[in-house]
């Protein structure tokens, strides 16, 4: 994975937070369709702040789950504004206080804008890291974040969120893992227990 970053397209960490709430369950692709649209009428958390339900909802219907992430967009916005001036924060605990931002959201946001060594867990991120064997017996995402962050070392940490998602979304695919393409046959414990 030559280019590994985020296919969410953004600008500012307001943006990336917008992309990342618009992204759960949805594809990058959608997302990136969607946003240009919606920060031409909320450019910025003060407006958000302000905005009726109703116009966010018709601006990212195309989207899953609209209604959910019509109501968390706004509330985020809300305490951003409220509680830190407008100003997306680096810290993962500050960020999971805003409506919509769970851990992964927050990792993300802490990781892609601020570079800072926390890897976020997504379903590729899950799937990957267990198939290979970075990770043992993690039932959780949080179990296996605590593995992926102990093992892997601190500088190769964020872009190793980049890889592993990218390599789940376009090899290590969640039904039929694409072995004969992928370089990592000899390492890997799932390719092991399961030779072409
Ligand atoms: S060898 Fe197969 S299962 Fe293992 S990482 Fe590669 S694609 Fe995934």
């Amino acid at each position: 994975m030559p280019v590994a970053e985020t296919e969410l397209d953004y600008g500012s960490p307001y943006e990336l937070l917008v992309a990342v709430i618009l992204s759960a369950q949805c594809t990058d692709k959608r997302v990136n369709i969607i946003t240009p649209n919606f920060l031409k009428s909320f450019p910025t958390s003060e407006v958000l702040a302000e905005a009726e339900l109703e116009h966010v909802f018709e601006l990212i219907k195309s989207c899953s789950y609209p209604n959910n992430k019509a109501k968390n967009l706004i509330g985020m916005a809300m305490v951003l504004e409220d509680e830190f001036k407008g100003v997306v924060p680096s810290d993962v605990d500050e960020l999971q206080k805003m409506p919509g931002v769970g851990r992964k959201t927050a990792n993300v946001v802490a990781s892609v804008y601020y570079k800072k060594p926390a890897m976020a867990v997504d379903t590729h991120v899950f799937r990957v890291s267990a198939r290979l064997g970075l990770t043992t017996k993690a039932k959780t995402p949080l179990a296996a974040e605590m593995q992926l962050v102990k093992y892997i070392p601190e500088e190769h940490i964020n872009i190793s969120h980049h890889w592993l998602i990218l390599h789940g979304r376009y090899v290590c695919v969640a039904r039929k893992p694409k072995c004969k393409a992928c370089g990592l046959t000899d390492i890997c414990n799932y390719f092991k227990k399961n030779p072409l």
